[in-house]
């Protein structure tokens, strides 16, 4: 079958919206095209409309270069290491790159997915919804992504159809603009400048809801200016970053770790101050002895917790930042982490 095969919007949206929730990050192919590469994800709270910009995106990318059915991947769930998570992958095109996009159904989906994820994330979406502005899980997906090395963010002011024309929302510009205002300060607690962030509003779900020919500013042309903006202000990712990254030989580091839940084959009691797993790193055939050093205010790490913690190995080893592990207890997996400091903070 053919890789390119002309679809009509119709089709392609159908094919769109029966992605499961889930989707295996596998191969993917555009027949004959050579461009860059670039991993993005949906961040934001729960309901701000993650899934329905993700399907708007590949649908609005679709109407200038078709892409066929099969470029958007079958569901499964991701099993990385040992930590189970669900993805939904979707590939699309701009002029510039092929952009893969990683959308997670759940709150703890996005967590295990930024902390365990095979694929680095070389820039961010994050979608807001105007209706709500920012909520405990946007906070949370910042300060998550500081944390694992995504540097730029394009924030997706969603739901403006509700704004726009509300009785009781006499000044609309203002208002979004008082939106703005909020998320901006909210990443510049995390040391995202103005520089760092991009900032559009629009309404997914009336880009996903019209076709090409009621293409709307609002809708359609909202999306469209989100991928523009996405290939002018996500730089091209350095490849092979991990080589770039300087490795210390060192005994002690700062990570950001997920503690697998009991039901996720975890731990079924808490730990505390003392605590010592093995820790696996990809890079290496043997384990390493070593201990958790937990932050001051935290006196025990409860199954499917996340949180920052420093470790001091047993042995001097080479690592560097953005580097993953796995955190054992004899053969079982208990968690998984990401360092995101060399100094021992
Ligand atoms: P997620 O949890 O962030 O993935 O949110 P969803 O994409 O599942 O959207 C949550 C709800 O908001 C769904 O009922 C969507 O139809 C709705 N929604 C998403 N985008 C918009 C929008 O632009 N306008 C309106 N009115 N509703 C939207
Ligand atoms: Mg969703």
């Amino acid at each position: 079958m053919s890789a390119n095969t002309n679809l009509t919007r119709r089709e392609l949206l159908k094919g769109i919206l029966v992605i499961p929730a889930s989707a295996a990050l596998t191969n993917y192919s555009f027949a004959g095209v050579t461009k860059a590469n670039f991993t993005t994800c949906a961040l934001g709270h729960n309901d701000h409309g993650k899934t329905t910009l993700t399907a708007a995106l590949v649908n609005v990318a679709a109407n200038k270069n078709l892409v066929s059915y099969e470029n958007v991947n079958a569901a499964k769930v991701n099993n990385i290491n040992g930590i189970q998570f669900k993805a939904s992958s979707v590939h699309y095109e701009t002029a510039k790159r092929i952009y893969t996009h990683l959308d997670c159904p759940s709150h703890f989906d996005h967590i295990k997915n930024l902390i365990a994820g095979e694929k680095k994330i070389d820039g961010a979406l994050l979608v807001v919804s105007l209706s709500d502005g920012t909520m405990p899980q946007t906070r949370e997906h910042i300060l998550l992504a500081r944390k694992v090395g995504i540097t730029k963010f394009i924030v997706f002011l969603n739901k403006k159809d509700l704004i726009a024309g509300n009785e009781f929302i006499q000044m609309e510009d203002e208002f979004i603009q008082m939106i703005e205002e909020e998320v901006q300060e909210l990443l510049s607690e995390y040391d995202y400048s103005k520089d760092d962030v991009r900032i559009i509003s629009g309404s997914a779900l009336t880009a996903l809801q019209e076709g090409a020919t009621a293409a709307s500013d609002i809708g359609t042309r909202s999306v469209q200016s989100l991928l523009n903006a996405m290939d002018e202000h996500f730089p091209d990712p350095i490849k092979n970053v991990d080589k770039l990254s300087k490795a210390k030989t060192l005994r002690t580091f700062s990570a950001l770790v997920y503690i697998l839940a009991k039901d996720e084959g975890g731990r079924e009691a808490p730990f505390f101050k003392g605590y010592r797993p093995n820790f696996a790193l990809p890079t290496l055939e043997t384990e390493l002895s070593g201990e958790v050093m937990l932050p001051a205010v935290v006196e025990m790490v409860m199954p499917g917790d996340n949180l920052q913690i420093k470790v001091e190995l047993d042995t001097p080893m080479a690592v560097h930042s953005g580097q993953r592990f796995i955190m054992k207890e004899g053969t079982k997996t208990i968690g998984a982490g990401i360092i995101t400091s060399l100094e021992s903070v």
